[in-house]
């Protein structure tokens, strides 16, 4: 396997299309907006900066990934070759069920139709395609150039060969594979939401302060970052659509969301991509917010 499509070209796709180029793939990367392209070749020659600074990466290496790389607005011109395609587009269900009928149409026969979604359901995907059992979840974690884990989720209908190529591939990349059935959130955010979802209801009946919170999860579980601040880094609107995937699909009452996430998205405060969740950021810092909303 050579030729891969990435569609979307956003924080995710970028990062997608980096390590794929890294290892010597040859990378198209599609997007609808020209803006976003130019954006996210920008962000892989920073990223590749980063890691000529850090040692990690030759001159030359850089080169040779931005050479791997070529970008296009037209589906039909950036899938015509491809053998995999990694869809990275906007979390919304109807765009994606669009995009793969898309695909299926315009890729060429036996192109594996991979999608990088958090939470939507594969299996459904794939059922918008006439080759489900080429289709498949290939989960990356942001950023994807730093984080080794790719969730890897087989849907109803996926091919086993499908997912040893998917699983070698992913092991071609540098990352470590883990494959994963197709139930509501997977695993990692099975698992990851209901914890944010807790860390908010904890400051919702006032048990604690943001700080408090994420400090006792930090220094205490020894995780990276509090969950108060990771929702704002993935984004409060995400963790609350991902949260009603959970809700509804196991129609279970542990999964819904907490009153204070719903108004805090209502109100527009969506975490670091609005500036203000948890926290307040300004570029290169963040405060706490200290004000009364949390009282
Ligand atoms: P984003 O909003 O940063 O980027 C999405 C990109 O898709 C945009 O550039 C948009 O112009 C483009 N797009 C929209 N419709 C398109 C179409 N029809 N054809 C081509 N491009 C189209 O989103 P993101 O954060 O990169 O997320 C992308 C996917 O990755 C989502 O499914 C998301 O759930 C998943 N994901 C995100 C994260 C994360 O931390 N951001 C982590 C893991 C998985």
């Amino acid at each position: 396997m050579n030729n891969i499509s990435v569609i979307g070209a956003g924080t995710m796709g970028n990062g997608i299309a980096h390590v794929f180029a890294q290892n010597g793939f040859t990378v198209k990367l599609i997007d609808v907006f020209q803006e976003q392209l130019d954006k996210a070749l920008a962000t892989i020659n920073k990223n590749l900066d980063r890691q000529i600074a850090k040692g990690t990466l030759s001159e030359e290496a850089k080169q040779a990934t931005l050479r791997n790389v070529t970008t296009s607005t037209s589906v039909a011109e950036g899938v015509k070759d491809a053998e995999l395609v990694v869809e990275a587009a906007t979390e919304n269900i109807e765009l994606k069920l669009r995009i793969f009928q898309q695909l299926d149409e315009l890729a060429p026969d036996g192109c594996i139709l991979a999608t990088n979604t958090s939470s939507i359901s594969i299996t459904k995907i794939a059922a918008a395609t006439k080759r489900p059992g080429l289709v498949i979840g290939m989960h990356f974690m942001n950023p994807v150039p730093v984080m080794k884990l790719v969730e890897i989720i087989n849907g109803y209908a996926t091919k086993q060969e499908v997912t040893n190529k998917i699983v070698e591939l992913s092991k071609t990349l540098g990352k470590v594979p883990c494959v994963v059935n197709d139930y509501p959130g997977f695993i990692a955010n099975r698992i990851l939401m209901p914890m944010i979802n807790e860390a908010i209801y904890s400051l919702y009946e006032g048990v604690a302060g943001v700080e408090e919170i994420d400090t006792v999860m930090q220094l205490g579980m020894a995780h990276p970052m509090g969950p108060l601040q990771l929702a704002d880094f993935i984004g409060l609107d995400v963790c609350l659509s991902i949260l009603n995937v959970l809700y509804q699909g196991f129609g279970n009452q542990k999964y819904a969301p907490c009153p204070l996430l719903v108004n805090m998205v209502n109100a527009g405060f969506k975490g670091v991509k609005s500036g203000e969740g948890f926290y307040k950021y300004t570029p290169g810092s963040k405060e706490l917010v200290t004000s009364n909303r949390f009282k």
